[in-house]
């Protein structure tokens, strides 16, 4: 196949978008790390709960959040989802359990949901266990390279 008639296959407005896309991503990334937040996510749902939120007389959750997603307004605390990366801080410092709940999808696919602070801490100390796991078994693939490295060796 000739160059030109390879280079017709080309949709150059997907390209172009795609760039765009790209591109968008590369510095909402960046701006996020300059606000300090370092795990958002594109895909999730948040919602509070107006009869157990302490309003007024807290706003812990509008002061904690890193995008300025959350704002006080009309007497309740209002949400502009498309500034929400579901980063968590809001719950991680709400004084009230169960009063925001976020649910939100990591890129291998699995979801996570929360609505306490307690509920972060477990997560967490979940991923933490599994990223040991994992790099404790890119060192030792099974369990006789892990004795091998002991200088033992497995017993029938
Ligand atoms: S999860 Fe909460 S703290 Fe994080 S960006 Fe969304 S509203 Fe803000
Ligand atoms: S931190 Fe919780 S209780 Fe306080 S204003 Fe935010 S949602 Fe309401």
């Amino acid at each position: 196949m000739s160059k030109n008639k390879k280079n017709a296959n080309v949709d150059i407005f997907q390209l172009l978008l795609e760039k765009k896309e790209k591109q968008g991503k590369i510095k909402w990334k960046a701006l996020l790390e300059s606000l300090n937040v370092r795990e958002f996510f594109e895909d999730g749902s948040i919602s509070i709960n107006e009869r157990t939120c302490q309003g007024l007389e807290c706003e812990l959750c509008i002061k904690a959040c890193p995008t300025k997603a959350l704002y006080w307004r009309d007497g309740k605390v209002g949400i502009i989802k498309d500034l929400c990366v579901y980063c968590g801080a809001c719950v991680l410092c709400c004084i009230v359990d169960d009063c925001i709940t976020i649910t939100r999808k990591r890129a291998d696919g699995t979801t996570e949901s929360f609505s306490k602070p307690g509920d972060i801490v477990v997560l967490f100390n979940g991923i933490n266990s599994r990223r040991r796991h994992q790099r404790v078994r890119g060192i030792f693939p099974d369990d006789e390279a892990y004795l091998k490295r002991c200088g033992k060796t497995k017993t029938a």
